[in-house]
């Protein structure tokens, strides 16, 4: 029940950030207005198209309302959050306020000006420990950290939105962002890093000593845990997919994963074949909150969207995060 589309005037809150830099970009590509909305707490300037970036932050509802009405927007593509899930854990009030009274507080600016169109960065984390694998989204979501269940309030909130107020939205379950756009001038810079592929790609350039796994003892084929890594321009290609589809009380909820799951050791050996360098590893304890098997079962996002995953294996996506890290050694 989706509805004619044309060019739509765009808000992407967090577009400075990872995936919402990529989203945001390829948004505009696709013939789009956009507008980044960030506090660049997280976000790094150089990441936004010149003039497109507007700093502010997402509690403040008058100033968020100003910008929709001004701009004209027609939907709101909401990145910004916090994603540590260790922090989320010893520090949940500043989860809380941040992830879901900001994404609130957006959503008071949405209704104050009548924009109705939402797409939303889920997380598989909503899952928690998964039944089975791969991850349907039949399963219940019961998340076994704060940072998950920020974000699975927030879907509750979208689904009563839709009903109540006739919204459209998408609420998009990444599994594991990873990679970088092949143009090699967006990529992964967090700080801290914690993900696995810069990490393991810093042991490459020699900028730290050796890769800790965390845990071989699982009960996976290698022993270490089973991702279920997605390209960062896969996700976005599936956001703009779901905006375009959106319509009054449209409602998606989908998987974006590839289906396909690789290994923590797998990943260090793709990125020894990639980059070439011996790339040491030590075995550490299991980190805390780690499931063994986080695979998508992504059938209904590819129903639904009408999306496909142009990167279905782990050594292309390890090449576009290498390349970007090549020319980008500071981030
Ligand atoms: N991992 C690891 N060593 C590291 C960082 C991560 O072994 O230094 C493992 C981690 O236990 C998980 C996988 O790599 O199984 C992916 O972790 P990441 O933090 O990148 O993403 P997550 O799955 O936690 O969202």
């Amino acid at each position: 029940a989706g509805m004619e589309w044309t060019t739509m005037n765009v808000l992407v809150s967090g577009g400075a950030g990872y995936v919402g830099s990529h989203a945001a970009r390829m948004l505009s590509r696709a013939g789009h207005e956009v507008w980044v909305y960030d506090n660049l707490v997280f976000g790094h300037r150089g990441a936004v198209a010149p003039g497109r970036l507007i700093e502010g932050d997402l509690l403040d509802v008058d100033r968020v309302a100003g910008v929709l009405a001004e701009k004209r927007i027609d939907a709101v593509m909401h990145f910004a959050a916090f994603a540590y899930v260790g922090e989320s854990v010893t520090d949940p009030a500043k989860y809380y306020r941040n992830n879901i009274v900001g994404t609130l507080s957006l959503m008071d600016a949405m209704r104050r000006q009548d924009v109705r169109r939402f797409v939303f960065s889920s997380t598989c984390a909503t899952y928690g420990e998964p039944r089975s694998v791969p991850i349907d989204e039949s399963q219940p979501q019961a998340p076994i950290n704060p940072y998950g269940y920020t974000k699975l309030v927030i879907e509750r909130a979208l689904s009563d939105y839709a009903k109540a107020y006739g919204w459209g939205y998408a609420a998009l379950r990444y599994f594991n962002a990873a990679g970088a756009s092949e143009d090699g001038d967006l990529g992964e810079d967090h700080d801290p890093e914690t993900h696995l592929i810069p990490l393991v790609l810093q042991v490459a350039q020699g900028r730290r000593e050796h890769v800790t796994i965390f845990g071989d003892d699982f009960p996976t084929p290698d022993g270490t845990c089973v991702r279920d890594y997605i390209h960062v321009d896969d996700l976005a290609s599936a956001h703009i997919s779901a905006l375009e589809k959106l319509g009054p009380g449209v409602e998606f909820r989908c998987n974006l994963g590839t289906g396909r799951g690789t290994s923590v050791k797998e990943v260090v050996e793709a990125c020894r074949e990639v980059t070439g360098r011996p790339i040491p590893t030590v075995v550490a304890p299991r980190r805390a909150g780690d499931p063994p098997a986080l695979v998508a079962d992504s059938s209904l996002a590819r129903r639904e969207l009408g999306w496909t995953p142009r990167y279905t294996s782990i050594v292309p996506i390890v090449r576009s995060a290498w390349k970007w890290h090549e020319s980008h050694p500071d981030g």
